[in-house]
């Protein structure tokens, strides 16, 4: 045994053969002494605190320098099963501790066996996320720092054959079930015969659907006897999967079953209704007003996450905003998850990769801005905060046709929420902003592209049609408060005009897909003119363009000619609720225009049958005329301004017609002034007219088509730049593993010391860049947010190798 205090057993001073001798057998004493108080142990007991239960000193003192001292409800029942070898069913609410709930019988059955290197693997511990497994694998070193085992992370982001040569030393592994099968399969001295304890933590996202096979084939690799544990804070109690697990006889330790919220106590929850198209508005208000909190906003995919971090980050809300989903670089995500968990005030958009599991420390807010496939996902996406003990608020965004559905299905979990309003006074419309920038830079437009067509493929491929129905969803407005010209096609959506659309020419890509909603009234939608989206659309590909994208956008209707502000009287009475909440002019801008082009999203959302006809200006817009056939909408004050520049009006104004002067001063077409049997002989003035039109037409098609293809190239070009890059990127970590082997573990200076001397070896070293820019070098692990410096005693873990090292030494 390995005491907390007093010397080690792998101390360099050479302890003499008597004290050897004596020590051993006061380990044997106390070995034997804590097995019969396990035996003894009564299960109808209660047990506050860990010293109450029957546990060895290494974990006790690991438990106490990490400040656990008393148990929670899921502790005190799960941890004196699972030391008796029961299997264990745990069950309890997010953030109520299950993670000690199984680190700690692990690190007792392992030390009651007196696990050595030479016994191999004992312990599997498997984790949905490489997130989790992190955050798990860091607990376990916390608490086991006193114990001599080893323990190793298998989550792939590197090479195979480094993780093969660690796999052999490791008594306890923290895994991803792919990379955990991966080496079942492949790698040639990897035993498993010995394992004795199998947990699995967020277990019913394990044993659903995606994991199903892979986890089966890992347990087919597992000997049949052992213990296993499955934790969950959404657990059912499934037949077929205690069968598959070969669970023996499971004690289902469910301490909330009985509670009357399937989330914590001192989580407050809420709901707001929006529409789809008025979401983002009300999220960057949020932000913008909640400046000092710590936030995750959780959206339905990795290029949702990506756009909006990308425009928001444009716009500066204040705050530092980070963001996290799958498809990122294995450090990336690592630095993300530290610096969002060390983050006073930050926030972090997320797929629902950190919606399982992950502890981050002092999280104020929990925002699903999408709304979750199912009430289990709801529940752990707001157990993000909330955690132990601590309080929290959560904020759920539905859809006006996700109300209902969504609502229900949240009952019947036992989760009650609340409907709030957005105050009026905080609201900002950020649509314009938006559209500015897509129309400025391409490349957020291409994300912005990108956003629409995952989020609408997400809502079409969920289960659950009750709560998600996308014929009810007004796409055009959505696109539109993304930023974008229109909506872009989906291919999956089967519509009247869906052939029509197949045959259109690429120039029309955008081409609407709002017909969703106007299927509903039978009517069949009018193709649009191909010519006004191709204008439309090459406005948008312009680059440093000032004229303003969301002028344009409000001023030009679908067929291209200027129009007010798409209201009518019956809207504005209609929208009087929503209108409360939103504001638009201060006092004595009465006769302006008295709404935004996102409030008439707004409204259009709930009329789609009006959604496309021209509509007059609303009772307040003021529209001018600037010239013989330009008009212009009044409705803001920077408008009003406009009229008093010329100049500025010039942008509004339609392009002039060049006209020649005769002998008497008349004014004439030029045309009027060529030879007029030359002019006539080339054909009919209108036929010209059309046929100048339709070339000119064919030429930005096809300079459109030059676009797209230089686009694709370019977007070839940088994947190829990103997969050398990434291959570079192996070859150093390759390296840098090899160097960082070579620096010998000295336990008689203790492990402080030791990882001071190969830090300051680290710094002295030059580093690749690469590298430099994942490792600052003021992080500090993500439970010590608090502390400025770590406590000596520790070390600062950097990357993934730092973190396996530094375990492979301290438990081993
Ligand atoms: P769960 O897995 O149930 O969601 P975790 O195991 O992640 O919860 O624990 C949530 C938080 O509670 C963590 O920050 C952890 O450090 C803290 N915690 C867990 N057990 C205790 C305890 N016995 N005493 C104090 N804090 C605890
Ligand atoms: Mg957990």
């Amino acid at each position: 045994m390995a005491p907390s205090n007093g010397p080690r057993s792998g101390k360099n001073t050479k302890p003499s053969q008597r004290t050897g001798n004596l020590k051993r057998k006061r380990v044997e004493e106390d070995l034997s002494s804590l097995v019969k108080r396990v035996e003894d142990l009564d299960l109808k007991g209660k047990f506050e605190a860990f010293s109450d239960l029957p546990l060895s000193e290494p974990t006790i003192s690991g438990l106490t320098s990490s400040h656990f001292k008393t148990l929670t409800d899921i502790q005190s029942r799960a941890i004196s099963q699972a030391l008796k070898g029961r299997d264990v069913l745990g069950a309890a609410k997010t953030g109520s501790g299950k993670t000690l709930a199984f680190l700690v019988p692990i690190l007792e059955s392992l030390y009651r066996k007196q696990w050595s290197e030479h016994d191999g693997l004992g312990a599997l511990i498997i984790s949905p996320t490489r997130e989790l497994a992190i955050q798990i694998f860091e607990v376990l070193r916390k608490i086991g720092r006193y114990h001599t085992f080893s323990a190793g992370l298998v989550i792939g982001g590197k090479s195979l054959r480094e993780e093969q040569e660690r796999l052999g030393r490791m008594n306890i592994l923290v895994c991803t079930p792919g990379r955990m099968l991966q080496h079942l399969d492949q790698t040639a001295f990897f035993e498993t015969h010995n394992l004795h304890m199998l947990v699995l933590d967020e277990a019913d996202r394990i044993m659903d659907m995606g994991f199903q096979k892979t986890v089966d084939a890992i347990v087919g690799h597992l000997p049949p006897q052992r213990q296993t544990l499955l934790f969950s804070a959404t657990q059912t109690k499934k037949v077929s999967d205690l069968a598959r697990l070969s669970l023996q006889d499971p004690e289902y330790v469910a301490v909330h079953e009985a509670a009357s919220s399937a989330t914590p106590s001192k989580l407050q929850q809420h709901y707001i209704v929006t529409p789809l198209a008025q979401k983002l508005d009300i999220l960057w208000s949020f932000i913008r007003s909640n400046l000092k909190t710590k936030t995750i906003v959780f959206l339905s995919s990795g290029k949702q996450v990506r756009f909006v971090y990308e425009s928001f980050r444009r716009m500066q809300p204040g705050v530092p905003l980070l963001h996290l989903h799958g498809r990122q670089k294995q450090g990336g995500r690592l630095d993300i998850t530290t610096r969002f968990s060390q983050a006073q005030h930050a926030v972090l958009f997320s797929t629902d990769v950190s919606a399982r599991g992950l502890d981050f420390p002092a999280v104020d807010w929990v925002i699903q801005l999408d709304c979750p496939e199912d009430a289990d996902t709801y529940i752990h996406r707001v157990g993000r905060t909330a955690r132990y003990e601590r309080d929290g608020r959560a904020v759920l965004f539905l859809d006006p046709s996700e109300e209902k559905g969504m609502l229900t299905r949240l009952e019947q979990k036992k989760v009650t929420v609340e409907r709030i309003n957005v105050k009026a006074n905080k609201q900002q419309t950020i649509k314009h902003q938006l559209q500015n920038m897509c129309f400025k830079d391409p490349e957020l437009k291409y994300l912005g592209q990108k956003a629409f067509i995952s989020y609408v493929k997400s809502v079409y491929v969920q289960k659950d049609k009750e709560v998600f129905i996308l014929k009810e969803l007004n796409l055009e407005n959505f696109a539109g408060s993304l930023g974008l010209p229109g909506a872009p096609r989906i291919k999956f959506i089967k519509g009247d005009d869906t052939k029509e659309r197949k045959n259109a020419s690429r120039a029309t890509a955008y081409v609407s897909s709002a017909d969703e909603g106007s299927d509903e009234d039978g009517g069949k939608k009018k193709p649009k003119e191909k010519e006004v989206r191709t204008k439309y659309d090459r406005m948008f590909e312009r680059r440093n363009q000032d004229v303003l994208a969301d002028h344009y956008s409000k001023l030009i209707n679908d067929d291209g000619t200027i129009a007010a502000p798409s209201r009518t009287v019956e809207d504005a009475d209609e929208d009087d609720d929503f209108l409360s909440v939103k504001r638009r002019f201060e006092a004595g801008d009465k006769d302006l225009g008295a709404r935004s082009e996102s409030e008439s999203d707004a409204a259009s959302d709930s009329d789609e049958e009006v959604e496309g006809e021209m509509k007059g200006p609303s009772s307040g817009a003021k529209v001018v005329k600037i010239s013989d056939k330009d008009t212009l909408v009044i409705d803001s004050k920077r408008r009003e301004k406009l009229l008093k520049s010329k100049k500025k009006l010039l942008k509004f104004k339609g392009k002039g017609t060049k006209l020649v002067y005769d002998d008497e001063g008349n004014p004439h077409e030029i045309y009027e002034m060529e030879d007029e049997d030359a002019f006539k002989a080339r054909g009919d003035a209108k036929e010209q007219q059309a046929r100048f039109l339709a070339e000119e037409v064919q030429r930005t098609q096809m300079a459109d088509m030059e676009d797209k293809a230089v686009a694709k190239q370019k977007k070839r070009e940088k994947k190829e730049k990103k997969k050398a890059r990434e291959r570079e990127l192996n070859a150093e970590e390759e390296r840098e593993e090899a160097v960082a082997q070579l620096v010998p573990y000295d336990e008689d200076e203790g492990m402080a010391d030791n990882y001071s001397a190969s830090s300051s070896e680290e710094t002295e070293a030059p580093r690749p860049s690469k590298r430099a820019k994942v490792q600052e070098p003021e992080q500090i692990p993500w439970y010590k947010q608090e502390k400025k410096k770590p406590a000596s005693g520790e070390r600062q873990i950097q990357t993934l190798e730092d973190l396996e090292s530094l375990a492979t030494g301290l438990l081993g």
